[in-house]
């Protein structure tokens, strides 16, 4: 796991610092209470690089024999630089979130634009499957992914 200050803001963008928000999930003191939250800490995982905690939340059926390896040279190849949700569709035990993921490629920013689908069984949320979707267009006046609270045109993108 990186090192990280804990005062820090949250890696998942939320505005509240890490020990308030994606900290205790992290740690394992508290459940995720939806699909939306436990897709932001999931993504503040990625950036922590917190591969235990990624597979934890993937759903048994989904795991791998390799995803720790495969998780860590994503991890190494991926500079992550924000989250923006857009959608959440919770149906009782069944739930999706889309999202758009910004990352730094290798002239531009990149995004990985999906919608993720999870379920709840025995109060805890899993990872299930994503399905990719084409990259959403921003408005350059829209306010920057990165958190910065800055808009897009006077931030990340010019
Ligand atoms: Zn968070
Ligand atoms: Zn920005």
């Amino acid at each position: 796991m990186a090192s990280f200050d804990h005062e820090m803001l949250c890696p998942c963008k939320s505005n509240k610092a890490y020990k308030a928000c994606c900290q205790p999930l992290h740690d394992g003191h508290l459940l995720a209470h939806s699909a939306e939250q436990l897709m932001c800490s999931r993504y503040s995982a990625f950036v922590l690089k917190n591969t235990t905690y990624l597979i934890a939340t993937l759903h048994p059926d989904k795991r791998e024999v390799d995803d720790e390896t495969v998780l860590k040279q994503t991890m190494a190849q991926t500079q992550w630089l924000g989250l923006k949700i857009i959608a959440h569709t919770p149906t009782g035990k069944v739930a999706s979130v889309e999202f758009s993921a910004f990352f730094q490629g290798k002239s531009e920013i990149e995004q990985l634009h999906e919608k993720s689908h999870f379920i709840n069984e025995n109060d805890h949320w899993f990872y299930v499957d994503g399905e990719i979707l084409p990259t959403i267009k921003l408005s350059r006046n829209d306010l920057c992914f990165c958190g910065s609270g800055k808009k897009v045109k006077k931030c990340h993108i010019s």
